[in-house]
């Protein structure tokens, strides 16, 4: 059961093979059993749980049922659901509970789908290996030592250690991908727009978006179908027509079912920063792929060096505007002890917030700050401009973009904390996509042995053009019917 896909799920219960109820409570023990050590759940409530499930049995009974009624998923901590503690992984919302369900959350109710409970991730969203969450660290299913990747870093553990059939994750700055890439399954960040941001507790704006993680790309499909769709309550909702982004699946079999496509290979991310084992793997991937039909072009994205420094000044920008929300009047927590206003406002922040949320508030303060808007906001925005140039003049020459999801495989806990550049670095190769507002994604390619043997996963990333998720997913896929990198998990966990 543990590594079935969402589809071989979908039909065991429409079957009647097995229930929602007998489902929910086999992951839910799986949960119980693994997730003192793995830390990727941080609230769970079983009675909400299983109520899910067993209406989802109902709806099947009558016949009223999709694709995902009745399969629990995990949802990242980031997602207001109504009734559920909900609290980004900080101090600061640690007794919030929603009074309101996020856009993702409610389509997922109106498919049928079973919250099975929110995941551990980077305070507020900020990191790249959970390390920054309120509530402790999680470990990578892999390797306990090493970390998970984030900041989606306890559904990419819940996905990889099969503690729920799939999750749901957002992307800022690589916060799907990277983690995917670390842990070894399938992981879309949607183009921005697509997936409504309603109820999904706001970071970063401008980049902020929710996609799947899964453990494969048809499972993603089957989950943008859910998520994606316009939503009036987000200004920034694209309205277009609804898209079936399982459409092409059926078509990826045969001799070269990718005929024609053409491979963008951006040689900035082949250069200095990338570990040879991953390049190695990457490589190839690309190979599987000229077997499959591709053809590979070589493109230039020369902007992509500037797309971290740019990152880090827009990104605390809108962070410090988004969360100065959180005042201690309203809701969140607040100081137990104080003499007036002001010093209310700053001793509620001052406990409510982790370091890293600090950091990021004190630079987006200073530079959107009068003497330095110009020097460095405004400026910024320019490179921003260039940096989503660069993949316009790319799209014209190919059809994706493919490279590393990540420089290098899961790093030890505590091994890049003390360096907050060394982490930020770990976003080389995704964050430009966000500032370029495309979709991208990454899949298992392979894995390379850590120092002590153990098998860590790559992911290759793929790269579309604006709203060409279907085409990504085709691609994905593809690749996941001559490879079976994607259904591997950890050896240590298959018995369990
Ligand atoms: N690692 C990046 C950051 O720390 C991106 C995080 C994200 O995508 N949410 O901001």
């Amino acid at each position: 059961m543990i590594n079935s896909s969402l589809k071989q799920l979908g039909q065991q219960l429409a079957r009647k093979q097995v229930s929602s109820v007998e489902l929910t409570q086999a992951y839910l023990q799986r949960v119980t059993q693994l997730n003192p050590a793995i830390n990727a759940f941080i609230t769970l409530d079983e009675e909400k749980t299983l109520a899910q499930a067993k209406a989802a049995d109902a709806r099947i009974a009558a016949g009223d049922f999709g694709p995902l009624t009745g399969i629990p998923l995990a949802q990242k901590d980031i997602f207001c659901a109504k009734g559920w503690r909900t609290t980004c992984s900080s101090k600061m919302l640690e007794k919030f509970i929603a009074p309101y369900d996020a856009h993702v959350i409610s389509q997922f109710d109106a498919a049928g789908a079973v919250n099975l409970g929110k995941t551990n991730m980077d305070e507020f969203a900020m990191g790249s290996s959970n390390e920054t969450s309120y509530f402790g660290g999680v470990k990578n299913p892999w390797d306990f030592d090493r970390v998970p990747g984030g900041s989606s870093g306890g559904s990419a553990a819940a996905v990889a250690a099969r503690l729920c059939a799939a999750a749901t994750g957002t992307d800022t700055g690589g916060s799907i991908r990277q983690p995917a890439s670390l842990c070894g399954f399938t992981g879309l960040k949607p183009t921005y727009g697509l997936v409504s941001r309603y109820g999904m507790i706001a970071f970063a704006s401008s980049l902020d978006q929710a996609g799947p993680m899964a453990k494969s790309a048809e499972d993603c499909a089957l989950m943008l179908n859910v998520m994606a769709g316009f939503d009036e309550r987000d200004s920034t909702s694209v309205n277009r027509e609804k898209e079936d982004y399982t459409r092409g699946l059926a078509a990826m079999t045969g001799e070269q079912p990718l005929k024609g496509l053409r491979i963008g290979l951006p040689k900035e991310y082949f250069a200095e920063g990338l570990s040879a084992e991953v390049a190695r793997v990457i490589e190839t991937a690309i190979a599987e792929y000229k077997k499959l039909g591709a053809v590979i072009v070589d493109i230039s994205l020369p902007n992509n060096n500037l797309s971290i420094p740019v990152y880090y000044v827009l990104a605390p920008a809108e962070a410090s505007s988004n969360l100065s929300r959180y005042d201690g009047v309203r809701y969140g927590h607040r100081a137990a002890e104080y003499n007036d206003l002001q010093e209310m406002y700053m001793k509620s922040r001052a406990e409510g917030f982790g370091a890293e949320v600090k950091r990021r508030i004190l630079i987006g303060t200073y530079v959107l700050s009068a003497g330095y808007y110009d020097a460095y906001y405004l400026k910024a925005q320019q490179i921003r401009r260039l940096i989503a140039q660069d993949f316009v003049e790319a799209f014209k020459q190919c059809d994706v973009i493919m490279g590393p999801a990540a420089p290098s495989t899961a790093f030890k806990a505590g091994e890049k904390t003390s360096d907050p550049v060394a982490m930020y670095l770990e976003d080389l190769y995704t964050i430009a996509v966000n500032l370029a507002g495309l979709p991208g994604m990454s899949v298992p390619a392979g894995f390379t042995p850590s120092a002590d043997g153990k098998p860590l996963p790559v992911g290759l990333q793929i790269i579309g053009n604006y709203f060409d998720e279907a085409r990504m997913l085709d691609v994905g896929h593809a690749y996941q019917q001559v490879t079976d990198w994607h259904t591997q998990m950890p050896a240590a966990l298959e018995n369990i």
